[in-house]
């Protein structure tokens, strides 16, 4: 028996464990293939509440912002708060980012036009002197896997897979369980069917090509790159990677994007194609185009809590995950040991999918910031 079983050890799954054995109680951790290499492992990790329209939702990931700073004290090769700087040339860009910069000015977040010369020293890119530049200093990039691999070295992770969950039991693939007071699922894109096998409901959008779950991420080598912080520029949003490498997104190219297979080659070589004058001294190669799946409840709201109420089985899902990790780890851990429901959650509880059965798609993200 222990106190508290989490299915799946991906950012979430392993911050929640790290804060409830923070609190004592037992954890067993349960992790089907190697920890954080799930969504985590793909995730361009832009620590921000940049586009997030509705103000409970940006209110959340206000928390998660402030949560990493507090582990950028602790932990500093886990996540920098450099910032991030967004440079638009086309009408279109141009367009967006004036109205959502001018929207963050309003809201009071960490966002400012700028000119092009502080984008000049900022980045090492070429920006052009009529460029429109906007600066958000609050924001950050995180390594996900630093710190699941500083998490998982403070709570041990039990290599098995999860084939459903019966009440305070979670049943193993060898056919083994664990009994625990309560479980947590945090399986990422595995949360529905979990969920379902434990009599709940948590929609994930669907696993569709040419939609919101599929985005491509490509890991650059470039040495010497100086790229420090998040840079978005109209056709391409990058970043430091680990090792020296660059992280770069080019979210117009993401219809493609299918786990099914290998990319096409003309992703990686558009992709070389759109940063080789952006960093003219660099020779940058594509070293691997990854997919990545996107763990987003149907309705794009995170969901935190019980699955029903008064049941043992809980479950997070949410998309934008690494920003919020640490911040909803902390408070679902008060939950769980006794502490009072979080008010900021009230809207975010996975039991509202027990009466909400029909929601509208969603517009996958295809253009610079909206991501
Ligand atoms: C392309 C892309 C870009 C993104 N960019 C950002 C961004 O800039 N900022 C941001 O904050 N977020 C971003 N996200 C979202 C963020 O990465 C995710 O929300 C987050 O990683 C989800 O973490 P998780 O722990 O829920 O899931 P996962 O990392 O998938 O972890 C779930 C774990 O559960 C395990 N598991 C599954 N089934 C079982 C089972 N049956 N038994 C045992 N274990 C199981 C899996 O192996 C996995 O390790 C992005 C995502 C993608 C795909």
């Amino acid at each position: 028996m222990t106190d508290v079983a989490i299915v799946g050890a991906g950012i979430i799954g392993a911050a929640l464990a790290d804060a409830l054995v923070r609190r004592g109680r037992t954890v067993t951790l349960l992790e089907s293939g190697r920890p954080g290499g799930g969504t985590s492992a793909t995730s361009f990790a832009w620590i921000n509440s940049h586009k997030k329209h509705a103000l409970d939702y940006h209110a959340i990931n206000l928390r998660g912002v402030e949560a990493w700073r507090r582990i950028a004290a602790d932990l500093p090769d886990t996540v920098a708060f450099t910032g991030t700087v967004a440079i638009a040339g086309d009408d279109t860009h141009r367009a967006s980012l004036t109205q959502r910069t001018e929207r963050l000015i309003g809201l009071g977040y960490p966002a400012r036009f700028a000119t092009p010369a502080e984008a000049r020293d900022r980045t090492p890119l070429p920006v052009a002197d009529d460029a429109l530049v906007a600066i958000f200093d609050g924001e950050g990039h995180a390594f996900p896997g630093r710190w699941i691999a500083h998490l998982t070295a403070r709570v041990p992770v039990r290599t098995a897979a999860v084939t459903g969950i019966d009440g305070h039991d979670v049943l193993l693939a060898d056919g083994d369980r664990v009994t625990a007071d309560a479980v947590v699922i945090c399986a990422g894109t595995a949360t529905e069917r979990l969920v379902a096998s434990a009599g709940g409901v948590l929609p994930l959008v669907p696993p569709e090509v040419d939609s919101i779950s599929y985005g491509y991420l490509a890991d650059v080598v470039a040495p010497g790159h100086g790229v420090t912080g998040i840079v978005k520029t109209d056709r391409l949003g990058l970043r430091p990677g680990e090792d020296g490498t660059l992280l770069v997104q080019a979210l117009d190219l993401d219809r493609s994007a299918d786990p099914a297979g290998p990319p096409p080659d003309e992703v990686a070589a558009e992709i070389l194609r759109r940063i080789t004058p952006l960093l003219p001294r660099t020779s940058p190669r594509v070293s691997a185009v990854r997919v990545g799946h996107r763990v987003i409840p149907a309705d794009a709201r995170t969901a935190a809590g019980r699955i029903a109420p008064g049941s043992p089985v809980w479950a997070i899902a949410t998309h934008s995950g690494v920003t919020l990790a640490p911040w909803l780890a902390e408070v679902i851990a008060d939950e769980l040991c006794g502490g009072a429901p979080e008010p900021l959650l009230a809207a975010f509880r996975p039991d509202r999918f027990l009466t909400t059965t029909t929601h509208a798609p969603l517009a996958a993200p295809r253009t610079s910031g909206d991501q």
